[in-house]
């Protein structure tokens, strides 16, 4: 019930309406009210709770309009987790207000990871074939839900193929074995940005880690938490533990924010008995950085951006540039803001396509100021919503995980 879920029944009375989480919240920003703002969130669950409102289009989209970046829950003297509040209050709407589309995506697309590589695939072959542009002149796209019609223009240019399909189910290490991990490797850097993971194997494989990437592993959950799908993330969190339970590894790895955030979280904390590692804190930190990376062909300057779900999620700020710093022939020059958020925040782009706008707006200039040949992060859909507003912008800068870097490093001559 939702009335007795423990954040629910534990966390709400903590509040005591300071204000402290405004400043820092990026709807907030957009809309300068206290109804968009967190502890407005924090307000629209207890209201919730309490019966005092009623569940309605209106309280949906309320629920909806935050990125879950945890801004606000790292910044709240109460300690204060708002986007588990609103994640509960999401499920709650879920279940009275069913969607057959929601259904359809999350519950029988998204966790079935050959169909959705099909999906996408197919999607990809219908770019390469130009029939998106086709679909788009004649206003097909105009039949797709809510902001989707304008947000699938973020999605850009879509791989052909998927990482998964060209990953060995266990990839050797180069010379003597020091470790057996498990990569996970989720929907995003899978579909959208298989560079990234062909880097990340080839990488650890050099550093001295036998690579498992299970063929039966399933989304994190995380795109299930955030539109109101509880059940079915939690089914999820469930088939996934039982999987790296299974692979005899050290260590689970990941490249992708999100998925290390909620694979170290609430969700799983109670079951995942691996620990879990962000890609940049286990070279960094347990394999260490290579000495034998030789500089890149022509200097490079380069920004870094902070992804919500590393830096305020994971407190992970340092190893990142570190890798970044470790790359002969790459000046890092920091943004303002480097830590504030760009508005992807995995499926809130597509869903809230104007507000994510704006807040992507903001750190394009912060990255603009900078004049950098290069942006750097560690999540495939801030690397996916960043280069959406740079070619928006006209800006030609690539935007890559360091990882890639480090690959060019280690292998490109
Ligand atoms: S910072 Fe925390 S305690 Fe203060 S208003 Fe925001 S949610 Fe409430
Ligand atoms: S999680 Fe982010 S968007 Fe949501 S209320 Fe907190 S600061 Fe605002």
């Amino acid at each position: 019930m939702f009335k007795d879920t423990p954040v629910v029944r534990e966390q709400i009375k903590k509040c005591v309406r300071c204000g402290k989480c405004r400043s820092v919240c990026p709807i907030f920003q957009v809309y300068q009210t206290e109804n968009y703002s967190p502890s407005g969130q924090v307000f629209l669950v207890q209201m919730l709770r309490d019966g005092e409102l009623e569940v309605s289009e209106k309280v949906a989209a309320k629920a909806s309009d935050c990125l879950m970046c945890e801004s606000c829950s790292s910044t709240c003297p109460s300690g204060i987790p708002v986007p588990e509040l609103v994640a509960a209050a999401r499920a709650y709407i879920g279940e009275q207000r069913p969607s057959a589309g929601k259904d359809l995506i999350f519950g029988k697309l998204w966790t079935n990871p050959r169909l959705l590589r099909k999906a996408v695939a197919a999607a990809g072959l219908a770019d390469s074939l130009g029939f998106r542009n086709i679909a788009r002149a004649l206003g097909m796209t105009s039949i797709l839900p809510g902001d989707l019609p304008q947000a699938e223009k973020i999605l850009g240019k879509i791989p052909r193929a998927s990482a998964r399909t060209r990953i060995k189910t266990v990839s050797p290490a180069k010379g003597t074995r020091k470790t057996r991990v498990a990569y996970f490797l989720g929907c995003g850097t899978d579909l959208l940005q298989p560079k990234v993971a062909l880097a990340t194997v080839e990488v650890l494989n050099h550093l001295g880690c036998e690579v498992v990437v299970s063929p039966n592993l399933k989304c994190c959950g995380v795109p299930h938490l955030a539109n109101g799908q509880k059940k079915i993330a939690e089914e999820l969190v469930q088939h996934n533990v039982n999987i790296l339970h299974k692979l005899g590894v050290d260590a689970v790895i990941s490249d992708c924010a999100s998925c290390t955030s909620t694979l170290k979280g609430h969700l799983y904390k109670d079951w995942l008995k691996v620990k879990v590692f962000d890609l940049s804190v286990f070279i960094v930190e347990v394999l260490g950085i290579p000495s034998e990376i030789r500089a890149l062909p022509h200097p490079l300057t380069v920004t870094y951006h902070d992804p919500c779900h590393l830096v305020k999620a994971q407190k992970i700020k340092d190893q990142p540039r570190q890798l970044l710093k470790s790359i002969p022939g790459v000046e890092l020059k920091e943004m303002a803001g480097a830590d504030t958020c760009c508005g992807g925040s995995g499926t809130f782009g597509l869903t809230h396509y104007e507000v994510s706008m704006k807040i992507l707006e903001a750190k394009i200039n912060n990255i603009r100021q900078t004049e950098a040949q290069a942006v750097a992060t560690c999540c495939p859909s801030c690397i996916t919503q960043l280069s959406y507003g740079l070619r928006e912008s006209g800006l030609n800068y690539p935007v890559l995980h360091p990882i890639q870097l480090l690959h060019q490093g280690l292998y490109k001559r």
